[in-house]
């Protein structure tokens, strides 16, 4: 089956009444048929559903599919994208172990390692993600993780897998990619040699702003090491989550299709306004990942960063004359959404350490959304003018 078949047709068993949507099991806990049958389910000699941390129907359907759609063989569904990445760290990082992290990540993965991984005796060191070899600098003999995100949120910057996962290969080290912005319609790190992907499954995957959720996708031996973790500490998805992330992957493709060349057009379009300094986007040419991100990526996701000329002043006079698109801090929503993460999300760091991450004063990104093209760059367009008048 190709990909679209393969998000619409793999399912889990229906019901009784033979349903032909997705059912949906909200159910904390299943029942035994007897003693015998309850204790070989507790002892895992037969599989079966025991508890709704462990595992539940909604949540499998959505963990197949996302195994099958990342081609990896197993995976597991957690509450959040930050719970899919701390169960990985806690799944495989212990006191003593070293941590290789692009610098280019979330804000809160960074915070997740700075504020306890570090506090646990995990030591991790930064890696420049324009300048992959010297990644191997940085390399010890207690380096267990290497973790990077590619498109990096908001800077878009482009990290090549391949040559990543060569590192990784040859130190024996395991490499996780969140795969947040790309979705596995777009790229699947999985095949470049990448050992784990994780997923926010509340951008693209819901894709419509309703629920969070995240996914790890593995092979079944990485994944059967990280369950453990997931039963006991209880980062589980709720089965209504699942549900609804499930459903949202029968539209994906065709959601993913529109967002990038919505985005395409919007960075094509923004690079001809007065007031705009530069576009981002990582399939126009100009980009310096353009080459990499065509290698490893079909489509260049519906995020466009553009820079105004007047810093973090424009910035916000911008936000403030936005009339339709959505000041929010989500993204991958069908709704465009702008945001200006030096005022907000990275308003904490320094210039410098912004500019190391690739955000400078005057960044907007905007998650393009599903509305028509021409309205959300009449809106952006209109703000920009609006902005401008002051200088
Ligand atoms: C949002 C996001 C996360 C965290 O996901 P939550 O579902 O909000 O916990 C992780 N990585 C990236 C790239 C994100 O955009």
């Amino acid at each position: 089956m190709k990909f679209e078949t393969k998000a619409i047709r793999l399912q889990t068993d229906r019901s009784q009444h033979k349903e032909h949507s997705t059912p949906l099991f909200p159910t904390s806990s299943f029942v035994f048929d007897d003693a015998e049958d309850m204790r070989a389910k507790f002892d895992g000699e037969v599989q079966g559903n025991i508890y709704s941390r462990f595992t539940n129907p909604s949540v499998a359907e959505l963990e197949t599919k996302m195994a099958a759609l990342e081609g990896g063989e197993k995976a597991i569904a957690t509450a959040s994208g930050m719970s899919a990445i701390f169960t990985c760290f806690a799944s495989f990082l212990s006191s003593g172990d070293h941590l290789i992290m692009s610098r280019a990540v979330f804000g809160s993965t960074f915070r997740v390692t700075e504020n306890y991984l570090l506090k646990w005796g995990i030591t991790f060191d930064f890696a420049d993600p324009g300048n992959v070899n010297s990644w191997t600098d940085l390399i010890r003999p207690e380096t267990k993780i290497l973790y990077l995100e590619t498109p990096s949120n908001p800077g878009l910057e482009i990290i090549d897998l391949e040559e990543v996962a060569k590192i990784c290969k040859q130190h024996n080290i395991l490499m996780v990619v969140d795969n947040c912005f790309a979705t596995p319609y777009l790229q699947k790190p999985l095949k470049y040699g990448a050992d784990i992907v994780i997923h926010s499954a509340t951008k693209y995957i819901d894709g419509q702003g309703r629920v969070l959720g995240g996914v790890i996708v593995s092979t079944a031996d990485l994944i059967a090491e990280m369950i453990p973790f997931m039963k006991n500490a209880g980062p589980s998805l709720s089965p209504f989550n699942a549900w609804i992330l499930s459903k949202s992957l029968e539209t994906l493709a065709v959601r993913m299709d529109r967002h990038c060349s919505n985005a395409h057009d919007l960075a094509l379009r923004l690079e001809m306004e007065d007031g705009v300094k530069s576009v981002r986007y990582p399939f126009k040419k100009d980009h310096p990942g353009y080459k990499i991100a065509t290698k490893q990526m079909s489509g260049g996701g519906g995020i466009v960063a553009f820079e105004v000329e007047n810093g973090l002043s424009q910035g916000q006079r911008f936000l403030d004359a936005i009339k339709m698109c959505s000041l929010s801090a989500n993204l991958g929503d069908t709704r465009t959404i702008v945001t200006h993460p030096a005022s907000t999300t990275h308003s904490k760091l320094t210039v410098e350490q912004r500019a190391a991450v690739g955000i400078t004063d005057g960044l907007i990104r905007v998650s393009v959304g599903l509305e028509h093209i021409d309205d959300i760059f009449n809106d952006i367009s209109q703000a920009l003018k609006a902005s401008m008048n002051q200088y």
